[in-house]
């Protein structure tokens, strides 16, 4: 079986760090091991409009930021092939005969999507697209035959539903779909990738994030301000690296090779957090090592980034042909969909046949 990939985000914003430990770092290193026979990556925004509906432009002004990250972080269009989700109309029709297998009180019970819920305080009123996006995005995964799925721990819920979703399809349909793994990242820090400000999750719509894009200064400011151990006042106190998120953001950027640049008083990590929980040493210090850390490996992206934001028009059309391919792929899907679920009605000779048959024999 063909090894596929099928990933994305949704243009709400620009990408972080979270996107980049959790899922884009990951799509690169796959991308580049030349062991995938395809590559797709969608920029979600029919998903995005699912909760931005009465904001449109923000919706429209994200999809080429979101491009701009992919390609700086190297993403490259010479072998994954971008698109944009809303031009393929297929994933419309796929979502709508997948949400016949699903129920209503399956959806509610989806713990990322309640506690979305919750954070956008839909609690009241749902948008039904909202309640039900799971379902469009095992559309965007089948519809490419995925067999692989590298996200971050907030989309496990997803790629349950999606299995759920084959599984159901095929038993009533027989085999038609394929069902995806999920690629968790393997460093335990990345799987969810706390904000600045220490709550559970760096999110564009928390406002607690450190884009990719973001200038070296606002990156030095946000790092220097952010939430360490409300306890560890004096540098002499005895500190926690427990849900401190400098400590966290180590976990998940620093090298053993960082600490000879940097901070060659400390072998590891493991010294640097063994002296900050016995005491005596101070947050700013940690904050400035995260930081030469930090800048090491967004330096470079922010460099592409510059580069690439004075082609515009070239990555638009980049875009538009990465859309005709992902529909080609699409329709081709479901059209075996269709076939299987017996609503090919012109393509049957047999049925009308048979119907003809039918009622030639009664006469
Ligand atoms: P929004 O607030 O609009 O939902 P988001 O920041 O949650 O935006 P998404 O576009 O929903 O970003 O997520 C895109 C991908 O990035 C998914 O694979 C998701 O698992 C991953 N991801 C997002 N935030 C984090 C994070 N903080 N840590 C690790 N992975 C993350
Ligand atoms: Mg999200």
């Amino acid at each position: 079986m063909a090894k596929i990939i099928l990933t994305g985000d949704r243009p709400t914003g620009r990408l972080h760090i979270g996107h980049y430990v959790g899922s884009l770092k990951r799509r690169v290193e796959l991308q580049n091991s030349g062991e995938f026979d395809k590559i797709y990556i969608m920029i979600a925004d029919a998903q995005a409009l699912t909760d931005n509906a009465d904001n449109p432009e923000k919706v429209r002004q994200n999809v080429i930021e979101v491009a701009l990250d992919y390609m700086a972080c190297g993403i490259d269009p010479a072998k994954s092939t971008i698109f944009i989700q809303s031009q393929i109309p297929e994933l419309c029709e796929l979502t709508t005969f997948y949400l016949n297998l699903v129920t209503v009180s399956r959806l509610q019970r989806n713990p990322t999507v309640k506690s979305e819920i919750k954070m956008r305080d839909f609690e009241a009123s749902i948008p039904a697209g909202f309640l039900t996006y799971p379902v469009s995005q095992a559309a965007d995964i089948t519809a490419f035959k995925a067999t692989v799925v590298p996200v971050g721990e907030d989309q496990m819920p997803m790629i349950e539903q999606t299995r759920e979703i084959v599984n159901r399809f095929n038993g009533i349909y027989g085999e038609t779909l394929v069902e995806p793994e999920i690629l968790l990242p393997d460093n335990k820090a990345c799987l969810r990738l706390p904000g600045t400000d220490g709550k559970a999750k760096m999110s564009k719509s928390l406002n607690n994030c450190i884009y990719l894009s973001d200038s070296e200064e606002d990156v030095r400011k946000k790092i220097m301000s952010m939430y360490t151990d409300p306890d560890h006042i004096k540098v002499s106190d005895p500190g926690k690296v427990e849900g401190n998120t400098v400590f966290t953001y180590l976990d998940a950027f620093s090298k053993p090779e960082h600490f000879e640049k940097y901070l060659p008083d400390y072998k590891d990590l493991d010294e640097l957090k063994a002296h900050y929980m016995r005491g005596g040493l101070g947050d700013v210090k940690v904050k400035k090592f995260l930081n030469a850390v930090m800048q090491e490996e967004l330096a470079p992206i922010r460099e592409r980034r510059k580069q690439l934001e004075q082609q515009i028009p070239e990555i638009y059309e980049m875009l538009k042909a990465g859309c005709a391919e992902a529909k080609a792929a699409a329709a081709e899907t479901l059209k075996e969909v269709k076939d299987a679920m017996k609503i090919n009605y012109f393509d049957d000779a047999s049925l009308i046949a048979e119907q003809q048959a039918k009622y030639s024999e009664q006469q």
